[in-house]
């Protein structure tokens, strides 16, 4: 049946979860747990008049979908301890342990058991469990059918199912199972679809299963989200591998996914970052339950600082505080580019998503997201030169923080040295030693630019000259950085032309565009002005025009309130 009733969220005064009808316990376990508002999507489930309809709920990723359908289900008088009365089917098995450990927390101080029926493990456990009562069975479509099947799982008490990221689910193929677990669950008396997206696929299983559902959009198509901040590197095309290496240098992340797009391709990244030295481990579709558990814990805890994943791996997964999500390759389809950087810039959290693309990877990506108001930052991939001066200063500020406890006899041991010694000749000595430790990536430069002048030269020879001037592919040869400025009243593009070209001494024909906006400029800077800049990019702070920080929502194209002004 149609969706009839649409509720779009836009405003909504400050709430907290004790505004709503649950129950004491579960209030008290958000409370010791530090979750004192809810998100949007769980205002918007939570204040639901009636939660006994079917819900259709489209949320991005992180925005706290579980704990939206699990504190109104939990809250629910009908809740039998002994008997299942809800299923929870989710895409993968990680994603089900997911929600399972988020039930285990917030349902401590009731009587609701959950058991987790996910495929690659134990069934016998399983079996105990629903043979010993359970209120919540959550799982994956295969395992709980199979269940279902069995008749390990009976169905007839079943009032309510949860199809989590449904999206998803169809996107891998289990609309058999779906169905089979829909059909067999005949008694309930709702179903509750959360999606990111609504393809065909999933309206045409809602229209079938779901019935005059209520609709809650949280979504805005296409929309950024604004926590995240987007980087393309683009990097030589035979040498992705060592443009990676680059980018992960440069970045410096203390907590990176990496997503690939097989399954032999994430062993081969892994197997390269390790010989790099970098600490990292792989996660894939071929690895079993308790290797893929494994992986993941060595990331979270820390012990492993980058997890190599497949796209799998992305589907809802929460990992904690993800710094960086790299995309290596470009990614399938826009939806995916969506998933993949939603694994960091979770809960409010900023984070940074780069892709590592060849030019051409790059120019489709383009395309790809034509039709989104994602904006990207475009950098060529950061040359050893200029990583070797970041990871020197990295090393200074090191150096500058570490503060003495004055327990250990380092000090005296500095001052033996200093007696013995002429005092530059020993730092130079122990310099010299640290740097062996400066890893510095590879230098691309060459084969970059190689690979620009001969797409320039294809561009060239293909488009007609225009007014004998300039061949019109120019507007592809630069890069836009964004610059803030303190007071924009006071700079016109003269202005910003002049301080550009001083700051980072180029000519003005080094200058393609520049757009004023109205706190923020943006120049497009021609390869060798981008080189200069990339190497040392606080060369503009001294000059009133500055780096936009690592924060904030980035603007695209040129907005109406801004002016282009064309320079070189
Ligand atoms: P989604 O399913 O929408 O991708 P999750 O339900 O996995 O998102 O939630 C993302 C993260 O946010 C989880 O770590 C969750 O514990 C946390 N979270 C959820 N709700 C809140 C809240 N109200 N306050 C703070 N953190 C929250
Ligand atoms: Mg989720």
């Amino acid at each position: 049946m149609e969706q009839t009733a649409t509720m779009e969220i836009t405003e909504q005064e400050r709430k907290t979860f004790g505004d709503f009808n649950l129950r004491k316990e579960l209030l008290k376990a958000l409370d010791d747990r530090g979750f004192i508002e809810p998100t949007p999507v769980q205002v918007a489930v939570l204040g639901q008049d009636n939660l006994n309809a079917d819900l259709i709920v489209r949320a991005k990723t992180g925005s706290g979908k579980t704990l939206a359908f699990l504190l109104p289900l939990m809250s629910d008088d009908q809740l039998d301890p002994t008997r299942p009365g809800v299923v929870v089917i989710s895409p993968t098995r990680e994603l089900a342990l997911q929600i399972s450990r988020e039930a285990a927390w917030v349902s401590r101080g009731i009587n609701c058991p959950c058991t987790s029926l996910v495929g690659g493990m134990d069934m016998s456990s399983q079996i105990r469990d629903l043979r010993r009562g359970v209120a919540f069975a959550i799982g994956t479509p295969g395992r709980i059918l199979d269940h279902v099947r069995r008749g390990t799982l009976c169905m007839d008490s079943v009032h309510t199912v949860v199809l989590d990221e449904g999206d998803h689910m169809l996107d891998m193929g289990f609309r058999d199972e779906l169905e089979g677990i829909l059909d067999a669950a005949s008694g309930r008396r709702r179903t509750w679809l959360f999606s990111a997206t609504m393809p065909p696929a999933v309206r045409a299983l809602s229209r079938k299963y779901l019935s005059d559902p209520r609709m809650i959009s949280l979504v805005d198509e296409g929309a950024q989200h604004e926590d995240i901040i987007h980087t393309v590197y683009t990097t030589p095309k035979n040498r992705q591998m060592d443009g990676l290496v680059n980018v992960l240098l440069w970045e410096n992340s203390s907590k990176g996914l990496v997503f690939c797009h097989t399954r032999a391709e994430t062993i081969e990244v892994a197997n390269r970052l390790t010989q790099e030295r970098f600490s990292s481990c792989c996660l894939h579709g071929d690895m079993s339950q308790r290797e893929r558990n494994h992986a993941l814990s060595m990331f979270v805890s820390g012990r492993v600082s980058h997890l190599v994943a497949t796209n799998v791996a992305s589907r809802g997964l929460d990992i904690p505080e993800v710094e960086h999500v790299f995309q290596f390759g470009l990614p399938s389809d826009a939806e995916t580019f969506i998933h993949r950087s939603g694994r960091t810039g979770r809960a409010g959290n900023e984070g940074r998503d780069i892709l590592v693309l060849t030019m051409a990877e790059a120019y489709k990506l383009k395309g790809m997201l034509r039709n989104t108001n994602i904006s990207l930052n475009w950098l060529p991939v950061p040359d050893s030169q200029a990583i070797r001066a970041r990871q020197r200063a990295r090393y200074e500020e090191k150096i500058f923080s570490v503060c003495s406890d004055g327990l250990c006899d380092t000090g005296e041991w500095a001052e033996s040295l200093l007696e013995r010694s002429d005092p530059v000749q020993l730092v130079t000595n122990l310099l010299r030693i640290a740097e062996k430790s400066i890893r510095s990536g590879y230098s691309l430069k060459a084969d970059m630019e190689r690979e620009r002048e001969q797409s320039d030269s294809r561009r060239t020879k293909s488009v007609p000259e225009r007014g004998g001037k300039r061949p019109m592919g120019r507007r592809n040869r630069g890069t836009l950085v964004r610059l803030a400025v303190k007071d924009a009243a006071d700079w016109n593009a003269g202005k910003v032309l002049r301080t550009v070209c001083s700051a980072l001494d180029v000519s003005s024909g080094d200058v393609a565009e520049i757009i004023l906006g109205k706190d923020k400029v943006m120049v497009e800077l021609l390869p060798k002005a981008l080189e200069k800049y990339n190497r040392n990019p606080e060369r503009l702070s001294g000059s009133a025009l500055s780096r936009i920080a690592s924060s904030g929502r980035r603007g695209g194209q040129a907005r109406k309130d801004q002016a282009r002004i064309r320079t070189a």
